[in-house]
């Protein structure tokens, strides 16, 4: 189909190949796949670490519970409750475990640098904490081999609960605050990890939009047009075929009706043609009926509605036209085409076209029957002698127009 390339290739923007719409896709399904795996592998990486933040959180808020109950089973202890030893020694080792572990932590270094300087600026620093811990679970240990009511057991009593209540609290209080402020600093990365994966799902789709679904809706757009304009029309001449105008003209007639007005119908053939290919050629023929349809279509009307439906058949509808003017449109057609010189390979060609008329009928809501009556007024044209114009009287027998082929032109 030429008209088809030639518009591919006299489009403004080049169309883009299937292929390279084919990558794009490829492309663009591998970047979602990326950004899906790499938010699964980082957010089980953050989240991970959450857990072990919290958990340290959690423990070290516990240290700060057990500080509070090995100095009230001590006091206790010390106040002649014997029963009191074992739940001071247990609340003790809990104590010195979660401290070991809390230590430990801090020293593998697999917390942030920040972190890891703030803990130790703590528990190393000015307020010794880890020193006073330890002081601590020490002092709870002698208080637990001591005799209870002993004067050195008050005393070491006296000193452990004060620091209790001083800079061990207080430094607790400061390791729940950091480990605290760890924690919602990952809650926060991890938010904006999840906006980041966000944003960059919604630019991949936005780039497959621009760069695969449009050219390819308009890949389909414009192959559904040239389909269309394939099924409805003739490619030699570019009229519309048969069915298109059978499909597609009535509307004018209502059109017309709508305006009061009647419309008419002229199936016209082209004379003896076969003798034109027989002696002239099939090209010659094929630009004969080129020239035939250009001429036809500079003499009608803008509503008219011109189609080739056969071989050497064409047909016009007249919408709005009364029979009397069709007649004599007809009869300026058949002759403008009988003194027309076609320029062919094969040298000049002269032709006639012999033409049925009939008017469409207020009760008819399709063209088939008024195509019928045209058809057999053709035949009755062409009994008459060729060249001439007959209307459908409503009988059987059509009278030819013009009974003198010979002498019109
Ligand atoms: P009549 O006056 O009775 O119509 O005679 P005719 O020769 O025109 O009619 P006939 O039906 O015997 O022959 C029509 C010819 O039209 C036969 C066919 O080869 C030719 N034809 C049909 N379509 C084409 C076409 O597209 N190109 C060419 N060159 N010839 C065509
Ligand atoms: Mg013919
Ligand atoms: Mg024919």
């Amino acid at each position: 189909m030429p008209e088809i390339r030639s518009r591919a290739e006299n489009d403004a923007a080049p169309e883009v190949s299937g292929r390279i719409l084919t990558f794009r896709y490829v492309i663009a399904l591998a970047i979602l796949a990326m950004i899906a795996v790499a938010s699964h592998v980082s957010f089980t990486r953050v989240l991970r670490e959450n857990g072990g933040s919290t958990y340290l959180n959690v423990v070290s808020g516990q240290q700060q519970t057990l500080v509070q109950l090995a100095a009230r089973y001590a006091s206790q202890y010390a106040d002649g409750d014997l029963s009191a030893r074992d739940k001071l020694l247990r609340e003790t080792n809990h104590l010195a475990a979660h401290h070991a572990e809390l230590i430990a932590h801090m020293e593998a270094g697999k917390l942030p640098e920040a972190v890891i300087a703030a803990l130790q600026s703590v528990y190393l620093g000015e307020t010794h904490l880890k020193a006073r811990i330890e002081g601590y679970i020490d002092a709870m240990r002698r208080v637990a081999a001591a005799r209870p009511g002993s004067a050195e057991m008050r005393r070491e009593l006296a000193l452990v609960l004060a620091d209790a209540d001083g800079a061990v609290y207080e430094g607790l209080k400061q390791i729940v605050s950091i480990y605290n402020t760890y924690t919602i600093e990952q809650l926060r990365r991890l938010e904006r990890m999840q906006n980041y994966m966000l944003t960059m799902v919604f630019l991949t789709l936005a780039m497959e939009a621009g760069i695969i679904f449009n050219p390819m809706v308009r890949r389909i757009v414009r192959y559904t047009t040239d389909l269309l304009k394939l099924a409805s029309t003739d490619p030699l001449t570019g009229l519309l075929n048969r069915r298109s105008f059978l499909d597609s003209a009535f509307t004018e007639v209502r059109r017309a009706r709508r305006n009061g007005a009647t419309s008419c119908l002229m199936s016209i053939d082209a004379d003896h043609f076969k003798r034109i290919n027989d002696t002239q050629g099939h090209q010659a023929g094929d630009q004969v009926l080129k020239a035939m349809a250009a001429t036809l279509t500079a003499r009608i009307r803008a509503t008219d509605v011109l189609a080739r439906i056969g071989g050497e058949e064409f047909a016009i509808l007249l919408p709005g036209m009364s029979l009397d003017h069709a007649l004599q449109m007809a009869e300026r057609l058949r002759g403008d085409i009988a003194r027309l010189r076609t320029p062919t390979e094969a040298g000049f060609v002269s032709f006639t076209i012999s033409i049925g008329v009939t008017q469409v009928r207020d009760d008819e809501s399709e063209l088939t029957p008024a195509l019928n009556r045209a058809d057999k007024a053709l035949y009755a044209a062409k009994s008459a002698g060729r060249n001439q114009v007959a209307e459908f009287t409503g009988t059987d027998e059509p009278i030819p127009l013009a009974d003198d082929p010979a002498g019109k032109d």
